[in-house]
């Protein structure tokens, strides 16, 4: 039986990089019933509405939807919101599931395999009327228990079939009551998962830690906003954004998508690269439950880049032609990927360990748990 898939190739390179993941996800031999479907800019343009009810309805209907990208002007225009956001909001698609690993690339560190699992509909993104008058924006972030809780449980479960090790990112020494109704309800919902070991680290510190020992973490669960941001981190930790998959998921719907954007500096001209949408068709197969399949093109991927075929944001001269074609032939052919030899990138100056006791106090989660010291003058 085929799979109902919507595809929604969005605005810029998804209209390269969508059909790319097409066609190797057809490659695994998994039958798939397409159903296309609008929304973004373009659509926004042709048709005045940037998430047509349509779309909406098409992403009901299907098992999954594989999506592209959406470009969103960084200027309030008048009738068009995010359609990101909106399809996250309207049909709950509360958990965002980042996965970052390492790649046979020089460029990426090693030692890498971590799952951001970030909250997709509250935080800053709740309400998004942002106002503003002359000298003055204010937005609102909004934090409930019940929306905390229920990604608390997602994560936890998450770690539980990974290392067992769950990090909560917040920033509860300067918004006590909204970041800390989020940790306490994270905690709570964790409860339900005994094997897993629950710490906290504030965001500004993950950030450093997380570019001084990613191999640390396995499950970090946050905010909405943090987790935006995050991710990207990470995503350039394992050697770029063309490389970083995401899903959102609500308890029945399922949307994957790279986390990248729509990237317009080089849209047409052939040469963006596919891999995050493949990975993230990767994860639609494991989500239907074809696992085989989803290693299968996982590998695939892996070995394409080994081989060297990757497209210039990776180092690479390949077209998104080529790189789908290695993919596809990797894939086909059942050529083990062989990571080569790995070699930790040069760390900049500022980020070399140079003092033990600093190490030490990285390392010290107790730190993070201990009563706080009033040190909120010296935070930004
Ligand atoms: P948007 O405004 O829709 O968020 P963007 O291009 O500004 O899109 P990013 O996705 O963060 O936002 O991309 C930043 C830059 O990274 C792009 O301008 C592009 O040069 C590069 N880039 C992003 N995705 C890819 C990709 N898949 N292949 C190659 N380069 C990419």
């Amino acid at each position: 039986m085929a799979y109902r898939i919507c595809v929604i190739e969005g605005d810029g390179i998804g209209h390269e990089v969508v059909p790319a993941a097409l066609e190797a996800l057809r490659a695994t031999g998994v039958s798939f019933d397409v159903q296309p479907a609008e929304a973004g800019w373009e659509c926004f343009e042709r048709q005045g509405v940037a998430l047509p009810e349509a779309t909406l309805d098409a992403v009901c209907q299907a098992d999954a939807t594989l999506m592209g990208v959406m470009f969103s002007p960084s200027r309030l225009v008048e009738g068009y919101r995010s359609p990101a956001v909106t399809l996250r909001q309207r049909l709950g698609l509360y958990a965002s599931l980042r996965p970052a690993r390492s790649w046979p690339l020089s460029r990426s560190r090693p030692g890498v395999d971590l799952l951001i699992v970030r909250e997709n509909t509250e935080c800053v993104y709740a309400r998004p009327e942002e106002r503003r008058g002359d000298d003055m924006a204010v937005v609102e972030r909004v934090i409930t228990r019940q929306a905390s809780e229920r990604i608390g449980r997602k994560a936890a479960e998450l770690a539980a079939g990974r290392r067992k090790r769950l990090t909560i990112m917040h920033k509860a020494n300067i918004f006590p009551l909204t970041c800390g109704l989020f940790r306490d309800a994270v905690r709570q919902a964790a409860q339900a998962y005994p094997d897993v070991q629950v710490e906290e680290v504030f965001a500004d510190t993950l950030a450093m830690r997380l570019l001084r020992e990613p191999e640390r973490f396995d499950v970090i669960v946050t905010t909405n906003l943090f987790g935006d941001i995050i991710s990207g981190e990470a995503a350039m930790l394992c050697g770029g954004i063309g490389l970083a998959p995401s899903a959102s998921l609500s308890d029945t719907l399922a949307v994957f998508a790279p986390v990248h954007g729509s990237a317009p500096d080089i849209a047409g001209r052939g040469v963006a690269n596919p891999m995050a949408s493949m990975l993230a068709g990767a994860m639609l197969l494991a989500y239907l439950g074809e696992r085989d399949a989803a290693e299968r093109l996982t590998a695939g991927v892996e070995a394409a880049i080994h081989a060297g075929a990757i497209t210039p944001d990776l180092g690479g001269r390949a077209t998104t032609n080529a790189v789908t074609d290695a993919v596809i032939s990797a894939m086909q052919t059942g050529r083990p990927a062989q990571a080569e030899p790995a070699r930790p990138p040069a760390l900049p100056p500022w980020c070399a360990l140079d003092a033990e006791a600093e190490l030490a106090f990285l390392q010290d989660d107790s730190v993070l748990l201990e009563p706080l010291p009033d040190c909120s003058a010296l935070e930004e």
